[in-house]
Formats: structure tokens, C-alpha cells, sequence
């Protein structure tokens, strides 16, 4: 029997912040207090304490997971001068991610090269990617996306083989891990969002990139404050991709919540998993070897658009990430794809649907939205 209707939201932060609302409103005082803004302790502070989440030497704040990204492509020698006229360099992406992956390869003067994504897991399909590679190929960006690693393994023998650096997308996945390494941990660097809405979210934008290599760690920080080191001497140009002290210090209250967040998120997929099982529903596959952080919760749904819609009707607040594959996004026409050229990415931009799965959802919230789900597939 269906339960009484009931408003489910997509997200919701009021209640996490609820439950820390002390802890952050005393370290973000203690910031004004300082009048310290930029850098700083807090900054320093948080730099090491996620690199020692995600089990990595070095960790530099950022501005957000796009300057993370840019940071990182600047960092590697990725960047077109104005000056160059040579055809740019070539960066190879999966052509189903959120728009900052491709979108930051642009950025700095580099084509975006897509490759299609695994169906199982939504992530590179790495055995579609040696074919893309060419004489101009620099680097590779795996996504992480939706909080499970791409095969990393995979990815790192082709781009050792090639002599390609590799940058990871690891916007949704701090925390996440694959045969016991941490998202971020395989590559060249990893570059993390702190936006609101992912694992550890600020109060406003953020990000970080995270690494093994010092000389990387240090370029990223020498980009990040317009390419300087020493001070006023410019050996190559960068941008204002600082982090706020404000945000490390919020986010050093929050980071310690984390794994029970997670744990959290993990339960509600597991509730989910079970309610959908033999139903139309296809629930996330996690694949050996990887622990996902659940930053989504994605399903396929035949009919997804008609299921959507009745769902929010019902009060179910679901979204689509993402309804349009990148290489079908207008602004890359110039790059000369079609559709049909990366079958997965478009189906998988037709059939998912992300249901709520933030960590406070309550018991009656889960169920409500199961019930809903399975009603809306039914009589779609
Ligand atoms: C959120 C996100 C980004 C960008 O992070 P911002 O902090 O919003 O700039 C990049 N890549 C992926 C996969 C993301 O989900």
C-alpha cells in the first residue's frame, strides 16, 4: 500500500548542518577573528588532512573541482599559448561526465577526445581508448563518476605504455577506493570538488588537488597564485585558483564526519538495492575491487522521462545526470562528432535517473521514494 504523499528533495543540507551547526559556526569565527582569508593555517590544515584521508603525499586547495582540473592540466604543461600555432594537443575524456571534465581541457587550448563509457559502471570504457591515441595526445582524464572508480589499472598501463600523464576526476569520490588506493592516488593527480552537493561539501566553492608527486604538488601551487615562484617571477602564467580560509575551516569540521556519512549513503543504496531487486529497475552495479562513496545513486529506467515526471508529481525529486552526452553538447560541434558515435554515453544520457540518497534521509523517506519508484515504473 502506497504511503501518504510526502516531499522528498533531491538534497538537503539543513539537517546535516543542524547536527554540526557549533563546531562550524566556531571555526569559521575563528577565521574572522584572524581576518586571515586567504591560505593560512586553516588552509594548511585541511591540505593535510585530506591528503591523509585519501592516503596521498601532498594535497593543494583550490578554488573549485574546475580550477582543480585546470590547475592540474597547467600544472602537467597543458596549456596553449596564444603564441603556439601548432594544432593543439589532445586530452582524452569519457563522453558521459559532468561538463568540467571536457569543459576544462578546452579551457587550456587542448581538443577534448572522447571515448565512450562502460555500461556496467558509467565510467571510460577502458578498452576504447588506445584507438584514440594519437601523435597530440598528452594526457588522460578518467572520472570517478558517481562515487566509483574507473579501472584504474587499466587506465595506468596504457597511459604508461603511451607516456601519458593522467589526471582523475575525482569530483564525486573522495573516499572512494579501488583494490585498497584511493581515487586520486593512481595518476598524476587527482583534483576533488568541494562544492555543496558532493561527499564534503563546502559553504560555497571549493576544491583540492591531491597527488603523490611532490613536483607535482608544487607546480599545482605555484599555478594556482598566477603561475609565481618566487615571489613576483613568472616563469609560466596561471591564475587566482586559491582557496578560501573560510571554506578550509568549515571543511575541516566536515571532513571529520565523513566516513559516517558515507556509511550513511551506503545504507540507503543498500535499501535501495534490495527494494528494487526483480523489478525493472536497474540498480548501480559496484564492480570487484572498488568501494564506492555513493555520491549518486543511479538507476535505469525504461520510459525515464515519462518516470520522472509522474515522479516528481508524486513528490520525489529526482534528477538526470546527465541528459546530454558531451560530444552532443553544442559548444564541442566544432569537434566534428555525430550522434551515434558513442552509443553508451547516449543511452546512458536517456536511461538514468538519480534518486535521493544523502545521507539524513529518514527510514520512512527511503521507503516512500522505493514505493514511488516502483508505482511510476509500473504504470509507465
Ligand atoms: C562537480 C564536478 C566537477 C566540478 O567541480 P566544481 O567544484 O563544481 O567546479 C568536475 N567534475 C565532475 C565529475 C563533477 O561532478
Amino acid at each position: 500500500m502506497m504511503q501518504k504523499k510526502m516531499n522528498v528533495p533531491l538534497f538537503e543540507l539543513k539537517t546535516q548542518y543542524a547536527k554540526i551547526r557549533d563546531e562550524v559556526r566556531k571555526a569559521v569565527d575563528e577565521v574572522l577573528e584572524s581576518q586571515y582569508f586567504i591560505g593560512g593555517p586553516a588552509v594548511d590544515g585541511l591540505e593535510k588532512a585530506v591528503a591523509q584521508y585519501e592516503g596521498v603525499g601532498y594535497g593543494v586547495g583550490v578554488s573549485s573541482g574546475t580550477d582543480a582540473l585546470i590547475s592540474s592540466l597547467m600544472a602537467l604543461g597543458i596549456y596553449r599559448s596564444p603564441l603556439d600555432s601548432n594544432p593543439p594537443v589532445e586530452v582524452i575524456v569519457p563522453a558521459y561526465t559532468f561538463f568540467a571534465t571536457a569543459g576544462c581541457v578546452w579551457r587550456v587550448g587542448a581538443r577534448p577526445v572522447f571515448v565512450d563509457i562502460d555500461p556496467v559502471t558509467f565510467n571510460i570504457d577502458a578498452s576504447k581508448i588506445e584507438e584514440k591515441i594519437t601523435e597530440r595526445t598528452k594526457a588522460i582524464i578518467p572520472v570517478h563518476l558517481f562515487g566509483q572508480c574507473a579501472e584504474m589499472e587499466k587506465v595506468m598501463e596504457i597511459a604508461n605504455r603511451h607516456g601519458l600523464h593522467v589526471v582523475e576526476d575525482c569530483a564525486q569520490s573522495i573516499g572512494a577506493s579501488r583494490n585498497g588506493s584511493f581515487a586520486g592516488s593512481f595518476g598524476d593527480c587527482g583534483a576533488l570538488s568541494f562544492f555543496p552537493t558532493k561527499n564534503l561539501g563546502g559553504l560555497g566553492d571549493g576544491g583540492m588537488v591531491i597527488s603523490n608527486h611532490k613536483h607535482v604538488a608544487d607546480e599545482v601551487r605555484r599555478i594556482r597564485n598566477h603561475g609565481m615562484n618566487p615571489k613576483y617571477y613568472h616563469k609560466s602564467v596561471g591564475g587566482n585558483f586559491r582557496l578560501d580560509a573560510i571554506q578550509a575551516a568549515a571543511l575541516l569540521v566536515k571532513i571529520k564526519h565523513l566516513d559516517s556519512w558515507r556509511d550513511m549513503r551506503e545504507s540507503n543504496a543498500k535499501f535501495y538495492d534490495s527494494a528494487f531487486k526483480g523489478s525493472d529497475v536497474i540498480t548501480p552495479t559496484i564492480i570487484e575491487g572498488n568501494k564506492s562513496v555513493y555520491n549518486q545513486y543511479i538507476v535505469r529506467v525504461p520510459k525515464r522521462d515519462k518516470v520522472l515526471a509522474h515522479l516528481r508529481e508524486l513528490g520525489v525529486n529526482c534528477e538526470i545526470y546527465y541528459p546530454v552526452a558531451l560530444h552532443e553538447q553544442e559548444c564541442f560541434a566544432p569537434l566534428g562528432y555525430a550522434k551515434g558515435d558513442f552509443p553508451e554515453s547516449e543511452k546512458a544520457a536517456a536511461e538514468s535517473l538519480a534518486l535521493p540518497i544523502y545521507p539524513e534521509l529518514s527510514k520512512e523517506q527511503l521507503e516512500y521514494v522505493a514505493n514511488c519508484v516502483l508505482k511510476a515504473v509500473s504504470e509507465a
